[in-house]
């Protein structure tokens, strides 16, 4: 395969359809690993909200490293993955007490930062100072393994060690920020999961092998995923009310609310309504205590990447509040004060809209 033809071609469609992003038009490596964390596991779309507030509250490096680890996981509610936050967090104060600031240059410094793999270095590396590290992401892996039909996983030790030989055949060492910008976008937007009509008129086809061999639709292989791990919480919302009764007329409302203290489980350091974790599905066992005996005001099953979490919420209106280990009293006012797990605020709208 001829990679000047392969450059060419890519960087024109490119030029004709890449989308303007914030951070694809600066080169301040910081802005560039902000949104580099926030779009991991993230669409651009619900990314592009999320890049905007930190960049305005924390515009340095310096900024966010002293910043409380709550306020940071208070702008992070809602985008779940919450180890990217603390770990932005700890990435930020090591740049800052190791004098690397405004960002570190070296590959290998940036790699060192907490939360940064591979990828998010090399993009880092090569969007922020051009140089010539390929940044694999998802997108890029399916593009690598359909120009090559590459019938290997992508995400096992032997296959991405495969694809990485690829990657560095093919990068444009030249321009590996526009190279890497470009074939992520390609494979954003054209070469995509579902291909569609979009072979017959693609600018790459002369050098797409599993084009050739009819194989493109079934790349990129990934290894089988294990079974998810299913967990059964009920949550207990006690409501204490001096005055009103609705949970939407908040002024004299308060509530138990706990922190989640457990650095090895999911939703470390949110908040949530005191939880009880059963060993079995409720549903299908026999009920043990009185609370599932009550009706739920709403349940949920909320998937996570390895765990499936099949909630329900119960309402108690008590006089006095029970006593609960780690619980403590808040005004139902000041619930948005803290970073709630994502599962919390699912509960919470559904519980204002009924
Ligand atoms: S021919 Fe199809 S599979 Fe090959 S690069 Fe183009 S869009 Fe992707």
């Amino acid at each position: 395969m001829s990679n000047s033809l392969v450059y060419s071609r890519l960087y024109k469609w490119y030029e004709s359809n890449r989308r303007v992003l914030p951070w694809r038009e600066t080169e301040d490596a910081y802005a560039i690993w902000l949104s580099e964390i926030i779009l991991q596991q993230t669409r651009v779309a619900q990314g592009m909200d999320y890049y905007l507030r930190f960049i305005a509250r924390w515009p340095k490096v310096e900024d966010l490293a002293a910043a409380d680890e709550a306020a940071v996981l208070r702008e992070w509610q809602g985008l779940g993955y919450y180890s990217r936050a603390r770990n932005m967090h700890k990435a930020a104060q090591m740049i800052v007490a190791r004098g690397w600031a405004p960002f570190p240059t070296r590959f290998e410094d940036i790699r060192s930062l907490p939360g940064v793999g591979d990828y998010t270095a090399g993009a880092i590396a090569s969007f922020a100072y051009n140089q010539p590290f390929p940044a694999m992401d998802g997108n890029v892996y399916r593009v690598v393994a359909r120009l090559m039909d590459i019938d290997e996983a992508f995400d096992t030790t032997a296959g991405k060690k495969l694809f990485h030989r690829h990657i560095e055949q093919l990068l444009d060492t030249d321009n590996p920020r526009l190279f890497n910008s470009s074939i992520m976008e390609f494979g954003a937007l054209y070469c995509t999961p579902t291909l569609g009509d979009n072979c017959s008129s693609c600018p790459l086809q002369a050098h797409c092998i599993a084009f050739a061999h009819g194989t493109a639709a079934l790349l990129p292989l990934r290894k089988p995923r294990p079974a998810l791990r299913n967990r059964w919480f009920d949550y207990h919302i006690y409501i204490k009310t001096q005055g009103g009764n609705a949970l939407n007329s908040t002024d004299e409302i308060t509530t138990l609310l706990c922190k989640r203290e457990d650095p090895h489980d999911i939703w470390y350091h949110l908040y949530e309504f005191p939880c009880e974790e059963l060993s079995e599905d409720p549903v299908v066992t026999r009920p043990r205590s009185a609370s599932q005996h009550a009706k739920p005001i709403c349940t949920f099953t909320h998937v996570l990447s390895h765990q499936r979490i099949h909630a329900r919420f119960f309402i108690h209106r008590v006089s006095e509040f029970p006593v609960i280990s780690g619980a403590f009293c808040v005004a139902w006012k000041e619930l948005d004060d803290f970073a709630l797990s994502r599962l919390t605020l699912r509960a919470l709208d559904s519980i204002y809209h009924q």
